[in-house]
């Protein structure tokens, strides 16, 4: 994992965040104050590239083995380690890795799936459809007569083709943080070792 990958992933958090954000503003569309549904299901994925600058982070912040230790007590599928569950109000909470949040956590309610005829339509979130269903219709129609957001499909293939090795098999959010978090544990190990002139092979 050489620099340049992990800057062309920051990269493309930044182009999703510039196109959601002008998505949002143009449509009205967001999400309820406090809302964190979303993070509690266990079926969210990322690929282990995607992971790659949260884990950087955790190991910088010291934080690391604390994660590790907690994700290989994990048995079944679990929700994100990261999020933050609001104990007082239910479906609330926060992202407590919001920086380092990989594509789906970015584009979830704000980008497009292809349909049948090929042509792109809202992947709505049933929450902002109960809560907000103007938003959500407007949005719908605006993407209809030519809007542009970002599209699941093109960013999925962004991610693979800056490494398709590490971008393009998708894991529970859960084991792609582990496997980033090993990778860099062992990135940091190899070079230290190499940096004391010790045998790595
Ligand atoms: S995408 Fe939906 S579930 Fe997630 S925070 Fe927004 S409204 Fe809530
Ligand atoms: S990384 Fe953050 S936004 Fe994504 S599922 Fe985890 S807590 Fe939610």
């Amino acid at each position: 994992m050489n620099s340049e990958v992990m800057a062309q992933i920051v990269a493309l958090y930044d182009r999703i965040d510039t196109e959601t954000a002008a998505f949002q503003a143009a449509t009205g569309l967001n999400c309820p104050p406090g809302c964190g549904k979303c993070c509690e299901n266990p079926e969210v994925e990322a690929t282990v590239l995607e992971m790659m600058p949260l884990a950087l982070e955790l190991w910088r912040t010291g934080e690391a083995a604390g994660y590790l230790e907690r994700l290989s007590s994990l048995n079944s599928p679990a929700s994100c380690l990261c999020y933050r569950s609001d104990p007082v109000v239910p479906g609330n909470g926060r992202c407590s890795v919001y920086p380092w949040r990989p594509t789906l956590c970015r584009l979830f309610a704000f980008a497009t799936v292809k349909n049948k005829l090929g042509n792109p339509e809202l992947a709505a979130c049933i929450r902002q459809k109960q809560t907000i269903p103007d938003q959500v219709e407007g949005a719908k129609m605006a993407i209809a007569s030519g809007m542009s957001a970002p599209n699941f499909g093109e960013i999925a293939d962004a991610v693979a083709n800056i490494d398709p090795s590490l971008g393009s098999d998708r894991f529970p959010i859960n084991h792609a943080l582990k496997q980033a978090l090993q990778r860099v544990g062992l990135l940091a190990h190899l070079t230290l070792g190499e940096q004391n002139g010790d045998c790595v092979a």
